[in-house]
């Protein structure tokens, strides 16, 4: 039922040209062991379709913070466990992050799941604005409720073929906490824990179908903490030294600092604390940073300038600053072997369609999209080749050192922007299901065809070699960093550096 298409079309806009090799044609021997398994692979799949919604919603319903995810990590752990995989929990001295493993030996395939939650997107499954009536402040506004579920569907499925020896090697299942700014596979890589992969697979919940070799922004992460003195704001003015005035300034230099940056480059803050009365000139203050562009050696630079416009404010104010670096992640270098691989299969198993019943909600959360986008459009699986995405995942540092490849499915109502309350919505509704069921088959089939085409890996492995050229990779962390733990933690005077 497999129908292979080896095209050696490069796509339009790709900045790398690779040439297929003849070692990496699909041979008779290959497609016969992938047709194999093909069937057996998708029914395992669609055996647990209900199961993988039920965790899935367990821990949308939860939805726990970077680095504090014990109930969703410890769910996909138990869920791998109990399907006869090997956990190892607390993996790089993380507390919520593990891998599950089946099998021995090569080829070693890597599925990447997610499961964190983004603050201040508490939402029900409603197609309008309604926060829940819990205390719960947190959404997934990412979808990393689902990516973390089908990922963990389509590994339990390759290790049913390996156990029944239709495959060979070893699949393996990375429970990655924090994705969102706490980079936790930074230090997942750092670990070694990636040495023996031969290629890694991802997906993310998105509003469309897509796939490619796309690549992201580079992207550091600082918090900038202000200590000052405490004065009343009206009676002794002279005597406060405000910390918040250092922010400000901080703030305002940095809106400087953009018009003297490249192009692509990405600067954003929130102040997570800015004192708490008006008559008390703030002791303490702090704002919180990213900044981005699309190559890490770029970035490097323009941080330490980030820093500047800290030091100048602090310098000012005549207030004490300290630096929390919360770590760096890189950009994703693409691998184009893989996507083709990805692309066809996504192609092929993509059936997306709405129900009357899943139109109901559907149409009323259009109305509430800025950029709604056609409902056809789920049909279509979009060519996302050679282009840059304006956001950031940890997976860039996975990408630098084993061939790794990602792609889209549609589980958001078309238009949805990620981190809004709507994609929340949509997270909890069935649509959402249907695109995390895609997934998992399309991460299972991928899986599956690396596992019995050993030519490809080797062609992803020379892709990558060349990509990276004469660059060795280097993390955007500093020396001997820390896992930021507590980054998600509400800041205090008492905070200090992680
Ligand atoms: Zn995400």
């Amino acid at each position: 039922m497999i129908r292979f298409l080896l095209s050696f079309m490069l796509p339009a806009c790709s900045f790398v040209v690779f040439h297929l090799s003849p070692a990496a044609a699909q041979t008779n021997d290959t497609t016969t062991a992938l047709s194999a398994v093909t069937d057996s692979l998708m029914q395992s799949i669609v055996d647990r379709r209900e199961a993988s919604w039920q965790i899935a919603q367990k821990i949308w319903v939860t939805a726990e913070p970077g680095y504090q995810e014990t109930f969703s990590s410890a769910l996909l752990a138990d869920t791998l466990q109990a399907a006869g995989l090997k956990v190892t929990h607390k993996v790089a001295d993380i507390p919520t992050a593990f891998t599950a493993e089946f099998g021995a030996g090569k080829p070693v395939i890597g599925i990447l799941g997610e499961f964190d939650a983004l603050p201040g997107l508490s939402q029900t499954a409603a197609p309008e604005r309604v926060a829940r009536d819990d205390a719960n402040r947190y959404g997934h506004g990412c979808g990393h409720h689902l990516f973390g579920t089908a990922s963990a569907s389509a590994t339990i499925a390759i290790a049913e073929q390996i156990k029944a020896g239709k495959l060979p090697g070893t699949v393996r299942f990375y429970g990655c906490p924090a994705e969102e700014g706490g980079s936790a596979k930074v230090f997942l890589v750092q670990a070694g824990m990636f040495d023996d992969c031969d290629a890694v697979l991802h997906w993310h919940p998105s509003s469309r179908n897509a796939a490619g070799d796309k690549s992201s922004l580079a992207r550091m992460a600082v918090k900038f903490r202000f200590r000052g003195q405490a004065a009343h704001a009206a009676g002794a003015p002279e005597q406060g030294r405000s910390a918040l005035d250092a922010v400000e300034l901080t703030n305002h230099a940095t809106q400087l600092l953009r018009e003297h940056t490249p192009q692509t480059t990405r600067i954003h803050h929130v102040i997570t604390a800015g004192g708490e009365a008006p008559n008390v000139v703030p002791a303490f203050a702090e704002v919180y940073y990213y900044i981005r562009h699309p190559e890490a050696d770029i970035l490097r630079p323009l941080y330490k300038r980030l820093e500047l416009c800290a030091k100048a404010g602090a310098l000012a104010t005549e207030t004490d600053l300290e630096i929390g670096f919360e770590g760096g992640i890189r950009e994703i270098l693409p691998n184009q072997t893989l996507s083709r691989i990805v692309a066809k299969n996504l192609k092929q198993l993509n059936d997306l369609s709405y129900t009357e019943d899943d139109l109901k909600f559907v149409v009323r959360m259009r109305d509430a999209l800025p950029k709604p986008k056609p409902l056809e459009s789920i049909a279509e699986v979009e060519d996302v080749s050679g282009t840059v995405g304006m956001g950031s995942t940890d997976v860039g540092d996975v990408s630098w050192v084993v061939p790794t490849t990602g792609f889209n499915t549609a589980c958001w109502v078309p238009g949805t922007p990620g981190h809004s309350w709507q994609a929340v919505a949509c997270g909890g509704h069935r649509i959402a299901e249907q695109g995390m069921h895609l997934a998992a088959r399309t991460l299972a089939l991928t899986a599956a065809e690396l596992f019995t085409n050993p030519g490809v890996l080797q062609q992803a492995a020379a892709e990558l070699k060349e990509r990276r050229g004469d660059t060795t990779y280097r993390s955007l962390m500093q020396p001997g960093q820390k896992p930021p733990l507590n980054y998600r933690r509400p800041s205090t005077a008492a905070s200090s550096e992680e």
